[in-house]
């Protein structure tokens, strides 16, 4: 029994190596065909700030820096409160 077990083991063993001898043969990629640049993602609009001034934030009851939007819109740039609600559109 214990030599059936060595025996198995042994063969066990070479056909191992011999999947690992033809698997480092094996003809691999050439990185040539890489896979190409991601696709590219579509650009966000951007936040499109007119101006920068300073004004009364009335959440924070102090002048804060406020910045101005192109559709209108003014909101404090401390904690982001928008004072005045632009056109969305
Ligand atoms: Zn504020």
């Amino acid at each position: 029994m214990s030599a059936y077990l060595t025996a198995l083991a042994g063969a066990m063993t070479a056909v191992g190596v011999g999947a690992v001898a033809m698997g480092r043969s094996w003809p691999g990629t050439t990185g040539r065909h890489r896979a190409g640049d991601p696709a590219p993602t579509p650009l966000l609009r951007p936040v499109e700030a007119l101006d920068r001034f300073e004004a009364r934030c009335p959440v924070e009851l102090r002048t804060t820096l406020h910045v101005r939007f192109r559709t209108g819109g003014v909101q404090c740039l401390d904690c982001r409160t928008t004072i005045i609600e632009g056109d969305r559109t």
